[in-house]
């Protein structure tokens, strides 16, 4: 069994530490918030003083951050890189812009240790369950070092190619999906206000050619899909605030890599103004009731 430092214990890294300890492993903490820590710490996890002190001497290292800036944060300003020792591996599971990512595996790179970008797909259940889709960025060696931890938390592991890709599968993946819940957003609108009842939409379309994702497994109409958040007063799920993250980091990389992507810019438009509203922690296919 592996001794595995695990930084940043939130509502994603609190389950994924979880089942790194269920799958007997040590599992040294760390997080800013003491709370976050508690949970962890009574789950089996060891606390640790600082994130380098959790990497030293570990196989492993996996972190689950907010932004670009706590990932520099703790693997370069925190010494992380620094303290870990030749043959371990190092996962940033958190989503974070492509440069940044591309930087902090270069600076790992450098000091011949092994490291990946494995953003997920799959929200606080499927981290919960062990379920979640790792989109993975870096070397063969770092996916082939990376991929017996990240099968503890996932069902759907996936080499994306080197450094920064799983960043750009993701941010491409979510830009797609904050479309896609717009447009079904916007049919089962205009359906209900000229008379159609959603169920028939959804009946029809979903066999059609406009099914999509955001209305076979989340539709933003209630009633239809017994799982959507649309059941449950649109509480996330996936919150609003969290798909305009991911929208302004796909606006960012399209500026970066000079693509047109006007869909995506109304869509980073449409959840800048839902958030702006007040709706921040609602469910992203709340935007329904604003149409
Ligand atoms: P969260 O805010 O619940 O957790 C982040 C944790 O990081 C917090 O506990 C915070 O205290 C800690 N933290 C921040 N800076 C730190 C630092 N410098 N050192 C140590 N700990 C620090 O967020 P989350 O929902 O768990 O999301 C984490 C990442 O996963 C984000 O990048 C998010 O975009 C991505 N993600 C989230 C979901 C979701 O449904 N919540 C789905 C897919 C991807």
């Amino acid at each position: 069994m592996a001794t595995i430092a695990f930084i940043g214990l939130g509502n994603m890294g609190g389950p994924m530490a979880k089942n790194q300890i269920k799958a007997g492993h040590t599992v040294r903490v760390f997080d800013l918030s003491p709370d976050a820590v508690k949970a962890a710490t009574d789950a089996g996890g060891v606390a640790a003083a600082s994130p380098a002190e959790a990497a030293k001497g570990a196989d492993a290292v996996i972190t689950m951050l907010p932004a670009g800036k706590h990932v520099k944060e703790v693997y370069v300003d925190g010494g992380v890189i620094d303290a870990v020792s030749k043959g371990a591996v190092l996962m940033d599971c958190s989503t974070i812009d492509v440069p940044s990512a591309r930087e902090v595996i270069a600076a790992a790179e450098g000091k011949s240790i092994h490291m990946v970008d494995a953003p997920v797909s799959g929200g606080v259940a499927a981290s919960e369950a062990g379920t979640l889709t790792f989109m993975v960025g870096g070397s063969k060696e770092a996916f082939a070092a990376a991929k017996p931890y990240l099968d503890v938390m996932g069902k759907n592991i996936v080499h994306a190619g080197p450094a920064g890709n799983g960043q750009v599968a993701k941010v491409c993946n979510n830009m797609l999906l904050g479309i896609s819940m717009i447009g079904t957003c916007e049919a089962f609108a205009l359906g209900e206000k000229l008379g159609l009842d959603p169920k028939i939409l959804f009946d029809i379309s979903s066999k059609a050619s406009g099914q999509c994702w955001s209305m076979t497994s989340y539709c933003p109409a209630p009633g239809i899909v017994e799982t959507a958040p649309s059941n449950r007063d649109y509480k996330p799920g996936f919150a609003a605030a969290m798909m305009l993250k991911d929208l302004r980091l796909s606006q960012e990389a399209a500026a970066t890599a000079k693509s047109q992507t006007p869909m995506g810019k109304a869509a980073t438009e449409f959840y800048e103004k839902f958030v702006a509203d007040g709706n921040g922690g609602v469910d992203f296919s709340g935007v329904i009731r604003t149409l």
